[in-house]
């Protein structure tokens, strides 16, 4: 931990002594302290809605340790409060939470009946001891144009490779919500290689339901992690590494994991997903997996379309990875969403209602050459016939200011759905923002040679680029801004911010200018 990092922490836990000696009213339920913090996990909100979001947390009192240290333990009441202030002075709602054991002694409240478009300050009470606060946000009432939206993009947040400062520099902005679009933890087991490693995951790859919340534990005690994760609501989904590489509905990617041993090892990394995410009991995963794709309205100016591009895929073509071109691209039967998402899909962009449609999904959408026609399996290149199924519906049906928003590649790509990539003056559909990772791949830089091969290769793209961080837009009615901030070197806690490019896109024209 760095004196930065130390000094920060001093003030997030003085905060909550403080809110707990003088604010809080006694705590409800639960033994005296014993001087272990049962939050040390953090806490978070989500789903933010017009009337109100979800609240989380999770009790551990050892993080790494089976059931967080409380094994054995059926359940425990966890008091939660909700206020209009940060000093918890105008409480608006509070109550108990009996967080049971099978649930990892996770905490998920819904909270209802709330004021649009204002900012609320939660915590929790439990054995004893008062959480941090966390600071959420409803959305804005429908019917209503809100002059201003603000939201973050972020994802791949890789332990190993390097610390969360993104997360903190993210957190200092305190944007409206923020969209995760996946690789939230990484499965593999504690590397054992030569290469320098920031630190270590503890233990090895991610199979049972113990391994994979013991998993995110580890994750969740980063201070960064949990500072962003205060700081704003947000909208989480999954991409692969939540439960393995590259994996696909019920398939493994890995040779020798037979279907049920995969079956059992996915249900159990949704299950572990759900408890350590501040999501509603409608996307608590049954064996059969666990509804996530859904779309989150902000008044009439925007609306969130957050697809699920792992459950329902079919198997990546041409051995997946990054391959030339191959017949399986084009399959007719090939899928990256499933028929019933594709059309939820298109039944919510063409509902009309919002000025502005984000598609917010997980992989790589418009077409990337990586040289020689070769392509990305994993992402939507695989499936070609349900990639120009969208593009010519966004073409034919018009829906208000598409725009998609994407992760998984670790790389900045900023560049144009087409109508045909191979005709440039063929129509521009939308605009793609794909977002870099927040540390995966640590500070390893793409050659100047390459991001001018990948930018002549693609000439679709206008920005490719490779250092950490993550993506902050501001909305308008009449625009949208992009704002790519680069975070590094991540190999240390107290990396700096700054800002890379800024892109804007004006209404009823999906064409990228510089800003
Ligand atoms: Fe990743
Ligand atoms: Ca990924």
């Amino acid at each position: 931990m760095t004196a930065f990092d130390a000094t920060r922490r001093a003030a997030l836990l003085g905060a909550g002594a403080t809110l707990a000696a003088c604010a809080a009213p006694a705590p409800l339920v639960g033994p005296p302290a014993r001087g272990e913090n049962p939050f040390a996990l953090g806490v978070a909100s989500g789903e933010p809605a017009p009337d109100g979001f979800v609240i989380w947390t999770r009790l551990v009192r050892d993080p790494l340790a089976v059931a967080g240290g409380f094994e054995g333990v059926p359940a425990e009441d966890v008091a939660w409060d909700v206020a209009r202030d940060k000093d918890f002075r105008d409480v608006v709602r509070q109550g108990t939470f009996r967080a049971r054991g099978e649930d990892a002694l996770s905490v998920h409240v819904e909270l209802a009946g709330l004021e649009p478009a204002r900012d609320y300050w939660y915590r929790f009470r439990a054995r004893g001891q008062a959480s941090q606060a966390g600071r959420a946000r409803t959305a804005p009432a429908p019917g209503t144009l809100p002059a201003r939206l603000r939201f973050a993009v972020c994802g791949c947040n890789h332990y190993e490779h390097g610390f969360f400062a993104a997360y903190r520099h993210l957190a200092d902005e305190a944007p409206d919500f923020a969209f995760h679009y996946g690789d939230y933890i990484y499965e593999s087991g504690a590397y054992r290689g030569t290469e320098p490693r920031a630190r270590l995951h503890a233990g090895g790859v991610c199979r049972t339901l113990d391994d994979y919340r013991r998993r995110y534990a580890q994750y969740k005690s980063d201070p960064d992690l949990q500072a962003a994760h205060a700081a704003t609501p947000f909208i989480m989904s999954f991409d692969d590494h939540e439960v393995a590489n590259n994996w696909s509905a019920t398939r493994s990617n890995a040779s020798g994991e037979s279907p049920e041993a995969f079956l059992a090892r996915r249900n159990a990394a949704l299950r572990a997903w759900y408890e350590h995410m501040p999501l509603r009991l409608s996307q608590k995963p049954s064996g059969q997996g666990v509804r996530m794709f859904r779309s989150l309205p902000f008044g009439d100016l925007a609306a969130m379309h957050v697809l699920d591009t792992r459950q329902y895929r079919t198997r990546q073509p041409c051995g997946d990875t990054i391959k030339p071109a191959c017949a399986g691209m084009l399959a007719a039967d090939a899928q990256i969403v499933g028929p019933a998402q594709e059309r939820w899909l298109y039944e919510r962009l063409a509902d009309g209602r919002v000025r502005w449609n984000f598609i917010a999904q997980q992989v790589a959408m418009m077409r990337l050459d990586m040289g020689e026609r070769t392509f990305n399996m994993d992402s939507w290149a695989g499936y070609v016939a349900q990639r120009d199924r969208l593009h010519a519906f966004l073409q034919r049906r018009r829906p208000a200011n598409p725009v998609v928003l994407t992760g998984d590649w670790h790389k900045n790509w900023v560049g144009h759905l087409k109508a045909d990539y191979d005709d440039p003056s063929s129509p521009v559909l939308a605009p793609e923002f794909l977002s870099t990772s927040i540390s995966s791949d640590g500070d390893s830089l793409p050659s100047a040679t390459t991001v001018r091969r990948h930018l002549s290769d693609n000439p679709h793209v206008r920005h490719y680029s490779g250092t950490r961080g993550y993506m902050a837009f501001a909305l308008t009615p009449g625009r949208l801004e992009a704002t790519l901030r680069a975070v590094g070197p991540v190999v240390r806690a107290d990396a700096s911010v700054r800002t890379l490019a800024r892109f804007a896109v004006a209404a009823g024209d999906p064409n990228l200018h510089d800003a």
